[in-house]
């Protein structure tokens, strides 16, 4: 059985990439240094792949941005606003913007953290080849290791699915366009060798947007296949795609890319059975850190040996190892029993070599025999580790016995509109103010063990002071503490409490340069020590407004972390809303009147397949309010979301019951907030009036008109008024004009 890995990450093990872009687009290095430092990173990362064993190296997965840009770019589909640039300087502009024009959109990878940049289509869009990478990427493969290449490609209709148009342009109109620029460059590339291997991503068809498009499958890829010299993989990820594999089965491609981490496509195996077809099989995970237990792995294969001959399997990983960090070679703080459990990019290639070999009866060589008996034992140990297990924490999950706070929403508004006495159209923001170079900088000393705990405090004690002053000046209602103790709104909580660890170097990339270092969350859950009341607690002496407490919710800090991959979800989401919720108790035993539990991430949670949907909300509606379970009737709960269209899960925000919910509108306009109305939402909206994502300054004219906007579409009683989150992102040159201005829009409003 030959092995394969779908895809390997490029940001480089130390950032490489992102130093270099960084410095290129700061003009401090020049395209030829980039260009150089983009090459070390492919050969090295073939070396890789090379040296552990692994059959088939992925060639045009690197890119400088994004994957799907590269798309762009390979077939032309420029907007006609950078049609004048060229070069490198059109790439970067299409993902960053120009001084001219604003760049394409960005949006989320399926389920994922990372984001790809959005193709425009309109009625102009000319595709036209453009070939140098792939070509090129080939070419310089193929100097370095004598192993088999396989060339990486978004496919078509994933390509035009994941489109938007901004001009009513069906983006599928330009599909039989686009499919023979496709057939071009398949012809191009099939001209590179013998015989050419091309794995065609197409993972729209593991979402329910599968039985609108299957019926471009067989045309497409037959006429893909027809073309001599070509194998083509049809590669898929993240969930099943059964309805694919039905279609597909009756084409003339070689190969079908199917993940198995996913239960739900073991049911392609028959009918892949009674096909020629060959099975790329996503054996190892490649969306989660944790080591394989190699056996368990096993198992699987042999499950699909029963269906399949060995010729016809091929050995690989989920997904691309772009969603995990590189290599586990740098962490040396990481307690050794916890790095014993884990399995970067670099070390998933051994995992994917090994059950290749042993699924295929071939005896294992020292190393590989070593590799594997720690992969059994880690699997051993992890099960009876006393870093994991937690009787306390298991034991206090077993026996609850209230899941959710008392009151119902009108019994509980009354009582904490008596006790807050707030005026109409109450003012408030989502919590950070921003992140100064010298707050960083500060708490970057206090870790480092450079200034003491002392002097720490006293910093932030100051900046807390600022704070409370400022908004105590321009006289917004409910004040916040402005987060200048946060780094990131998870990693700050994660770091407090027990079952979490952090690595020195798990980047993994977001988008563009930009990287993410989620915690990981390895064993079972608890607070030890109260987590934000000093804070929230000091704010509050120094003011006679209310003081918001502020925390992130659960789900949200599930969803941003790596997960142990030993428990049931359901069960640990318990465990973390339980640590929320003794820091709810605490925080109101201290006198504090409102507590906003921030819920960023509840809509990312969302599975790909409808049929999860049911389960998924109920998991994470659950979780809030269990979370918020302590609260008193006269302590008010806010929530956030940054996502702004609510309309298929509107009654998934409502039934998690909190009395405020402050949503990111301003980019979106108010049409949105109508099904606010339209389902008669009971509770309190906060929508943001004005989008921080951009320097300017509102004006108050400007902010009473947009007050007035949502007015016509949400009553005075519900509207709480806010911007959007995202404060910590700006200058304080910038918030204070801002704030100021909406409170004075609201107070000219409030007069009439
Ligand atoms: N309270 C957080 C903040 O204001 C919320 C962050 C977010 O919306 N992602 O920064
Ligand atoms: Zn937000």
């Amino acid at each position: 059985m030959k092995n394969y890995i779908t895809g390997f990450p490029r940001i480089g093990e130390q950032r490489e990439l992102k130093r270099a872009l960084e410095g290129f687009w700061a003009g401090k290095i020049d395209e030829a240094s980039l260009q150089a430092v983009a090459k070390e990173l492919r050969i090295k990362h073939i070396k890789y792949q090379d040296e552990r064993g692994i059959d088939l190296i992925s060639v045009n997965d690197f890119s400088f941005y994004d994957l799907m840009l590269d798309n762009i770019i390979t077939f032309g589909a420029i907007p006609s606003r950078f049609q004048n640039l060229n070069g490198l300087e059109q790439y970067f502009a299409l993902a960053r913007g120009s001084k001219d024009s604003v760049a394409m959109e960005m949006t989320k990878w399926f389920n994922t953290n990372y984001h790809y940049i959005v193709p425009e289509i309109t009625k102009d869009t000319k595709f036209s080849l453009n070939l140098d990478k792939i070509l090129s990427e080939y070419k310089e493969a193929k100097s370095i290791t004598s192993r088999k290449l396989k060339i990486n490609l978004i496919g078509p209709i994933t390509f035009l699915a994941l489109s938007k148009t901004t001009d009513k342009t069906c983006p599928f109109s330009k599909f039989d366009e686009l499919v023979s620029k496709y057939c071009e460059l398949l012809k191009e590339i099939s001209k590179l060798d013998d015989e050419v291997i091309v794995q065609i991503d197409e993972p729209i068809f593991v979402t329910d947007l599968d039985e609108k498009l299957v019926k471009f499958i067989k045309p497409t890829y037959n006429k893909f296949s027809e073309i001599s010299n070509l194998k083509i993989i049809f590669m898929t990820y993240f969930e099943n795609a059964i309805k694919a594999v039905n279609e597909l089965v009756d084409t003339k491609v070689w190969a079908i890319g199917l993940d198995f981490t996913n239960d739900k496509n073991f049911k392609a195996l028959d009918v892949l059975a009674k096909s020629d077809k060959v099975l790329f099989a996503g054996i190892i995970n490649g969306r989660n850190v944790w080591r394989a237990n190699l056996d368990d792995k096993l198992k699987i294969i042999k499950k699909i040996k029963e269906n399949l001959s060995d010729d016809r399997i091929f050995i690989g990983t989920s997904c691309s190892l772009l969603h995990v960090p590189f290599t586990l070679k740098y962490e040396d703080k990481l307690n050794s029993e916890i790095k014993s459990w884990l399995s970067f990019a670099v070390e998933k290639l051994d995992e994917v070599r090994i059950i290749s070999k042993l699924a295929s009866n071939l005896e294992l060589n020292q190393n590989d025999q070593k590799i594997y008996n720690e992969s059994l034992e880690a699997a051993k140990n992890r099960k009876i580790s006393k870093l994991i297990n937690d009787d306390e924490v298991n034991l206090r999950v077993k026996s609850l016995t209230k899941f959710r706070r008392d009151g119902d929403f009108k019994d509980r508004i009354s009582l904490q509109d008596k006790r807050l006495n707030l005026k109409s159209l109450p003012t408030t923001t989502i919590g950070s103010f921003p992140q100064t170079a010298e707050l960083r900088q500060i708490r970057r000393a206090y870790k480092n063990e450079v200034v003491d705990e002392n002097f720490y405090e006293n910093e932030i004690k100051k900046y807390i002071d600022e704070c409370i002053k400022f908004q105590e000046e321009i006289d917004l209602d409910v004040l916040v503490h402005g987060e200048p103790e946060r780094n990131d709104m998870v990693e700050y909580f994660g770091e407090q409490l027990s079952g979490y660890a952090f690595t020195q170097n798990g980047w993994v990339q977001s988008y563009g340069s930009r990287c993410v270092k989620p915690p990981l969350l390895f064993g079972d859950v608890k607070r030890p020590n109260p987590m934000t009341v000093k804070w929230i607690t000091y704010a509050q002496s120094k003011t006679n407004k209310p003081v918001k407490g502020m925390l992130t919710g659960p789900v949200t800090i599930m969803n941003w972390s790596f997960v142990r991959d030993d428990k049931d979800k359901s069960e640990i989401v318990k465990e973390l809303a339980l640590a929320i919720a003794d820091e709810i108790n605490d925080l109101q035993n201290a006198g504090i009147k409102i507590i906003q539990v921030d819920e960023a991430a509840f809509k990312e949670g969302y599975p790909l397949r409808k049929e999860d949907v049911c389960a998924y909300e109920k998991f994470a509606v659950d979780a809030f309010r269990l979370a918020v379970s302590p609260a008193r009737k006269d302590t008010q709960i806010h929530t956030h979301m940054c996502y702004s269209e609510f309309n298929d899960i509107i009654k998934t925000i409502e039934a998690m019951d909190a009395d405020v919910i402050s949503i990111e509108t301003a980019r979106s306009g108010n049409e949105l907030l109508k099904v606010f109305k339209e389902v008669g939402y009971k509770q309190e909206i906060g929508p943001g009036v004005y989008d921080i994502h951009s320097p300017r300054v509102p004006s108050v004219e400007e902010l009473v008109e947009q007050i007035e906007n949502i007015l016509k579409v949400l009553p005075k009683e519900k509207l709480w008024i806010n911007p959007d989150c995202g404060l910590k992102t700006r200058k304080w040159e910038e918030v204070k004009p801002s704030l100021k201005n909406m409170v004075e829009a609201v107070k000219i409003i409030r007069s009439y």
